[in-house]
């Protein structure tokens, strides 16, 4: 054979374009020009493998189908080998020497339009191969092409405008890229360097990958297998491996769609809310993966942000070509991921809630902070994310939840609301006032122990038709819903004094309260603060209060509506004490209004009403 001069050979406009942006822009992730030609000698061999199944004749068959890696840290020089299809001289010229795809004018533009921190687009536009340049001097490609006839072939270039090709001595089928590091970028020759960036990226290409002789992706795409070909085992190991985990996964959804995008995808509840031991709001932890190469760790939308704590891999093979991580942000598709997704996703929760309620209710008790979340920030799932809540009630033990579909099941035909109260704990809530006039008529409460459920309450508004209505608010007419249970009531105050007494109560407090009325949802207590209007709960009056203070606003104590009990002795005693000591019903009427205040939690200082406190109780031991 005569070895030929070497042909040389300019660069198609478009490519000298792209290889200029590619070396002189600042890109922050060189290191993908890795992934990039990691990539092509996983598609090449895949080309073979298929090659192998369909002609009859194909060189230097028997060859194991592999990626290898060697470095030489000294010299600066990483070499990749495959053993896949290789290319003939016109299919050199045409592949790194034109950018035949149409996809090339598309990814100047969009070059153009994004500035810098582009790099996913490199590979994604089909220009993978001349990443290269960023970080290499020159760069040496020697192939072979599968076919029986053809040479081997040279092809060597250092990126600024023009390529040689010479026929050489000796290559196996398939391709060898040998590249010389420029030296601010030596580092890459490092073994463990390069090791870490094909762990990062190629982790799942289908061939070995190996780095002086060792495989490095030994772990599989286990979310491209049928379901049933997957362990128990392997999805937990594969769990802690994506999510760098150190807890089980509590469960996992894998599925897999075709339509309207295909989709394989695995995901993951973890055992452990890392939130809730304090580690700081979690960064999304599902990756996006285009056939098995990542093409974002950590994408924002891919997933609505209350899914956070979710885990896994979304595999699409129609990723388009322009993705990259900053158009992703209102890329429609990743929109339409998103959707298939957490749709999918709500109905495995669904599904278990149903099927497996311990698991849920456990799922629950540590992870409904985030559904919680999502029903007051995300409008779309809202309504799915109402069907998981679950809350304890007064008609759950303690520790016991109840969905709201329970809740509604058990609730009386002519109850057309649906109840809550907040407090600290289920003692708190169930001796204060607001539950007596519910327990008189066997209507069912839910208890609220979270600040964010009230905002839950008032974000969803409603669970099918049904209003969500704080128990302490002043217009909840019982009676129309189940009558009172509580038989020989003591006697009430005769309706003349009862006003009477409304006046003087009124009289006395001032502005402090907007109304004064006697009321018969009261049983044991002999007073309580209702909330005239529907938003104000007692717990949105303290988060205003702590607002306010914060923002150093002037405290604008909102008036409140107190109802007072008329068939409780104290406020029969005080009836008439209101005509013969005037100054010590006073007392006790403001008592009441700071006792009812303790009640439902609204009572900041209660150093003043410690004093009142001893004046009374003074005035009582002289008598
Ligand atoms: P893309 O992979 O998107 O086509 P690249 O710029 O990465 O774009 O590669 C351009 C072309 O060069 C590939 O389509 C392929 O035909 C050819 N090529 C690159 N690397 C190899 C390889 N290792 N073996 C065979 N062909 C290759
Ligand atoms: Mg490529």
């Amino acid at each position: 054979m005569t070895t030929k001069a070497p042909e040389r050979h300019e660069f198609q406009a478009e490519v000298k374009q792209v290889l200029d942006i590619v070396v002189h822009s600042l890109y922050t992730d060189k290191e993908i020009f890795v992934r990039e030609l990691i990539s092509n000698a996983s598609d090449a061999t895949e080309k073979l493998r298929h090659n192998q199944l369909t002609e009859s004749d194909v060189f230097d068959d028997g060859l194991d189908l592999e990626i290898q890696v060697t470095t030489d840290e000294e010299a600066g020089t990483i070499t990749i080998k495959d053993f896949g299809i290789g290319m003939t001289h016109d299919e050199l010229i045409e592949n790194l020497g034109t950018i035949a795809h149409s996809g090339s004018k598309a990814f100047l533009n969009a070059l153009k339009e994004q500035g810098e921190r582009n790099e996913n687009l490199i590979g994604q536009f089909g220009v993978g191969f001349y990443s290269v340049f960023m970080v290499a001097d020159s760069v040496k490609v020697y192939t072979r092409s599968w076919k029986t006839e053809g040479d081997c072939l040279c092809w060597s270039s250092d990126g600024d405008g023009a390529y040689e090709i010479e026929t050489v001595e000796g290559e196996r089928r398939g391709t060898r890229i040998e590249i010389s590091l420029k030296d601010e970028y030596k580092d890459f020759a490092k073994k463990d360097r390069i090791e870490e960036i094909i762990k990062k990226y190629s982790t799942f290409v289908q061939f070995p990958v190996k780095v002086e002789g060792e495989v490095l992706n030994t772990v599989q795409a286990i979310w491209l297998k049928n379901k049933n070909d997957v362990t128990e085992e392997e999805y937990k190991e594969f769990y802690k491996f994506q999510a760098n985990a150190f807890d089980d996964p509590r469960f996992w959804l894998h599925f897999s769609a075709d339509a309207p995008l295909e989709i394989n995808a695995l995901l993951f509840a973890p055992t452990e809310n890392m939130e809730g031991f304090g580690f700081g709001r979690m960064e999304p932890g599902v990756s996006l993966y285009c056939r098995k190469v990542l093409i974002d760790s950590e994408p924002k939308n891919l997933l609505p942000d209350w899914c956070r704590f979710v885990r896994g891999v979304v595999d699409s093979a129609d990723l388009p070509l322009n993705i990259s991580r900053e158009s992703m942000q209102d890329s429609s598709l990743i929109q339409k991921l998103n959707k298939v997704i957490t749709k999918r996703f709500l109905k495995m929760l669904e599904e278990k809630a149903k099927n497996e309620p311990e698991v849920y209710d456990d799922f629950w008790a540590k992870f409904g902070l985030f559904l919680k979340e999502g029903v007051t920030t995300d409008f779309t799932h809202r309504d799915h994310l109402l069907k998981l809540l679950r809350f304890e009630s007064s008609y759950t033990e303690g520790g016991k939840t109840t969905s709201l579909a329970d809740y509604l099941s058990r609730a009386p035909e002519g109850q057309k609301e649906i109840y809550y109260l907040s407090g600290s704990n289920r003692k708190a809530i169930e001796t204060g006032p607001y539950m007596e006039a519910f327990k008189a008529r066997n209507i069912e409460v839910l208890y609220l122990f979270e600040p964010i459920d009230e905002f839950v309450m008032n974000h969803a508004r409603q669970f099918e038709e049904k209003n969500f209505i704080s128990a302490d608010n002043d217009d909840i007419d019982l009676d129309a819903i189940a009558p009172d249970t509580e038989t020989d009531k003591p006697e009430a105050l005769d309706k003349d004094s009862g006003v009477a007494l409304c006046a003087f109560v009124k009289e006395k407090l001032g502005d402090e309260v907007s109304e004064v009325t006697t009321s018969e949802r009261l049983v044991g207590s002999p007073a309580m603060i209702v909330n005239a209007d529907k938003m104000m709960t007692a717990q949105m009056r303290k988060m205003m209060k702590a607002m306010q203070q914060q923002s150093g606003m002037p405290d604008t104590d909102t008036p409140v509506k107190l109802q007072i009990n008329p068939r409780h002795p104290l406020v029969k005693n005080l009836a008439s004490l209101s005509a013969s000591d005037g100054e010590l019903a006073t007392l006790i009427s403001q008592q009441i209004l700071d006792n009812a205040r303790v009640a439902a939690g609204l009572l900041e200082d209660p150093s003043a009403m410690l004093q009142r406190n001893y004046e009374i109780l003074e005035k009582l031991s002289a008598k």
